[in-house]
């Protein structure tokens, strides 16, 4: 674990159990299953993938809404899987979640400025005075006015909204941001004004980010690091740079090739996936990209591929690199 690493995962699964029926057999869903990461101050990990490839389970698990049934995910000292219910509330703080519809997240009957407070409240003995002086001082840091701190959530646009819910995410001084499709509700415009405010806040205050999108157009404007997830396993994982330069995976290039490009000297071949993504309850066999891959070998009908790091420091989930 390197001395920027606030969290390191090994392995981390998460299953459900699936009742069928009183005289059917009982199922399991793994939403995720092996994952390995870490997360450093001041890097983004960008996680992506099609709706239920396990992103947000992936989610609920960093910000400890539920625990892994197997592997480990360590912050500080403490390994979570295994960590009390004390320590799990004393670690809660450090890592905080941004989600992709402010006006969900905000209480719609709550002021700014309550809403601010109320972490500091629940959380910390700071006097009133000293809980309004930090939510005015945080107003400022995302970029809000003091005078909308009586104002009501539905007074304000999309963008403003976000910047109330990052605010309200950071009152805690969290080490650890999950932003959870953080722009995807917001206009083009918006969009990067949010990013922008993202980066900045992570250059100030060294954050670590956990950021889970489905849209690569974005994830390559704010990641260090990206994470590519196909039913519920990593099949690609490396540095942004090397992943959006040289896609290896063909899921990932399939994913990349939708994506529109601003350079328009450059020709783009889309590979179209045929299908949809399986069921979790009941992937198929070898390979969960055989069905829709357009590179599909013999043996990716029945052998699963294992995660293997090659010389360029990606980790590839294919028996395309097998020799
Ligand atoms: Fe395609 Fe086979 Fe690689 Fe899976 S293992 S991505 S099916 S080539």
């Amino acid at each position: 674990m390197s001395e920027q690493s606030v969290l390191n995962a090994t392995d981390l699964a998460r299953y459900y159990t699936i009742n069928t029926g009183a005289f059917s057999a009982t199922l399991t869903l793994k939403a995720l299953d092996g994952a390995s990461f870490q997360l450093e101050r001041g890097k983004t990990l960008a996680v992506v993938g099609e709706s239920g490839c396990g992103k947000s389970t992936l989610a609920r698990l960093v910000t400890m809404i539920e625990e892994p049934t197997s592997g480990s995910m360590i912050i500080g000292e403490h390994d979570i899987a295994s960590a009390t219910a004390n320590i799990r509330s004393q670690l809660r703080p450090k890592v905080q979640i941004v989600f992709q519809d402010p006006y969900g997240s905000l209480n719609p009957r709550q002021r700014v400025g309550a809403a601010l407070e109320e972490p500091l409240l629940v959380n910390t003995n700071l006097s009133r005075a000293e809980r309004r002086d930090k939510a005015m001082s945080m107003m400022l840091s995302v970029g809000l006015r003091p005078e909308h701190y009586d104002r009501y959530p539905h007074m304000f646009s999309g963008g403003q909204r976000q910047r109330i819910a990052i605010a309200r995410a950071l009152m805690l001084e969290p080490e650890i941001l999950v932003l959870d499709e953080p722009v995807s509700a917001l206009d083009l415009s918006i969009q990067a004004q949010v990013l922008n405010l993202l980066t900045e806040l992570q250059q100030r205050l060294n954050l670590a980010y956990l950021f889970i999108s489905h849209d690569l157009s974005v994830v390559r404007h704010i990641a260090d690091e990206v994470m590519v997830m196909y039913l519920g396993r990593p099949v690609e994982h490396g540095s942004a740079e090397k992943v959006f330069s040289n896609p290896e995976h063909p899921y990932t290039k399939a994913l990349l090739s939708a994506t529109p490009i601003a350079d328009p000297t450059r020709i783009s071949r889309r590979t179209v996936l045929k299908g949809e993504m399986p069921s979790p309850v009941d992937p198929p066999a070898g390979c969960p990209f055989h069905p829709r891959c357009p590179n599909v070998l013999d043996k990716c009908g029945s052998q699963r591929p294992q995660l293997k790091q090659l010389t360029s420091g990606v980790a590839i989930s294919c028996h395309l690199f097998d020799q």
